[in-house]
């Protein structure tokens, strides 16, 4: 044993496994395994990042005005009340470490996203995990579970790996009930895929109050998982908090200009979204039709349920045979379930085939 030893909280943290992406002697490989958007990097981002290869001897701007100012026309927002950062999981561990820490409760839905029960120990919280219904966040449980140490309520809306989502009454139920002491992160990650129309992202909250934030990303519909950028919305008195804590520079100029020129892409959300929209239920019928349980999703991917552990470990096994690889869900204690990033047409098809194929060998 080492002498030198971290927080006794850090060593309860399992590492952070992301989706794979090689498969031992396949060379073709289809990646639906991290929700990264189906069509790729926008055109115009790729090359306005290869732009910038000449001036890579520069600081960026520590401010990331531009990039604000993008956001901020793109979603009709303030740009002051915007603060960028390396990917929004960045964001998400400064809020926690500037409003969490040693003897405060971070409360979470029991199948919410996995970095915030990371980053929560990390910061010395007590992760408190509120069952969910349906595999949906249930706004009276997690009422019920905030105490007089709760300092942060996290909801990832729509939900990762769940697909879930809640409609903006219940978003804004859960609100009105926390305490104003308790701050309430509303992760929009997927916030561009939803087609219900009774969707919030959270900027009505977060302008209603002093206790909201929204944090969103580039890594999903903008197809810039691999440069790190995201973003949050909040009330003034905590951008200064974080523009406190942050790195100088904690957002790099690539980054910074993939991200403007992914924003002004000519119909690359539309596009995506149609297709999203259309392949999720394609896919999610067929895979009903193939009798394998679906959760409603509405973001771009669906959580497919096989009824056990050993079935979606032999459902994992076939699909990698056709070098299609998924998300095994046992770090989100669903042994049952693989959640399943929505491709393109041709690869939603080939995961179609394999699964359908795969059922009628296991039921024959
Ligand atoms: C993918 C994802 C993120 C994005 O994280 P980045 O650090 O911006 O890449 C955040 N929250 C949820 C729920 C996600 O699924």
């Amino acid at each position: 044993m080492p002498t030198l030893l971290p927080r006794p909280s850090i060593l309860s943290i399992e590492p952070y496994v992301g989706g794979e992406s090689k498969i031992p002697g396949v060379n073709r490989i289809v990646k639906l395994s991290s929700n990264e958007g189906a069509f790729g990097v926008p055109p115009g981002a790729q090359a306005a990042y290869a732009r910038l290869a000449a001036e890579l001897h520069r600081y960026p701007d520590g401010s990331a005005t531009a990039l604000r100012a993008a956001i901020g026309a793109r979603f009709g927002l303030d740009p002051a009340r915007i603060v960028c950062g390396n990917g929004s999981d960045e964001l998400i561990g400064a809020l926690i470490l500037a409003y969490g820490g040693e003897g405060t409760e971070l409360v979470m839905s029991a199948h919410g996203f996995v970095m915030y029960d990371i980053a929560g120990r990390y910061a010395g919280c007590r992760v408190i995990k509120v069952p969910e219904r349906d595999l949906t966040a249930d706004v009276d449980a997690m009422l019920a579970a905030v105490g007089p140490r709760t300092r942060l309520v996290f909801l990832a809306n729509p939900n990762n790996p769940t697909g879930s989502m809640l409609p903006a009454g219940e978003v804004a139920r859960l609100r009105a009930g926390l305490p104003e002491e308790v701050l309430l992160v509303l992760d929009s990650a997927y916030a561009e895929y939803v087609t219900r129309p009774d969707y919030d992202p959270g900027t009505a909250l977060v302008e209603a109050g002093t206790n909201t934030v929204m944090t969103r990303t580039f890594s999903k519909i903008f197809g810039l998982g691999g440069v790190r950028l995201g973003w949050c919305y909040a009330p003034a008195h905590v951008i200064d908090i974080l523009n406190r804590v942050r790195g100088p520079f904690n957002v790099n100029a690539p980054a910074m200009a993939a991200g403007i020129a992914a924003l002004a892409e000519p119909d690359w959300v539309e596009t995506s979204v149609a297709h999203n929209a259309e392949w999720r239920a394609r896919l999610s019928e067929g895979l009903r039709a193939a009798g394998i349980g679906v959760h409603p999703s509405e973001g771009n991917f669906i959580l497919a349920d096989f009824g056990t552990a050993e079935r979606a470990k032999a459902a994992d096994a076939a699909l990698k045979q056709r070098g299609l690889i998924v998300r095994m869900m046992g770090a989100y204690a669903l042994p049952q379930a693989l959640r399943i990033t929505i491709g393109t047409a041709e690869e939603c098809t080939m995961v179609l085939d394999a699964l359908t194929g795969f059922m009628r060998g296991a039921n024959g």
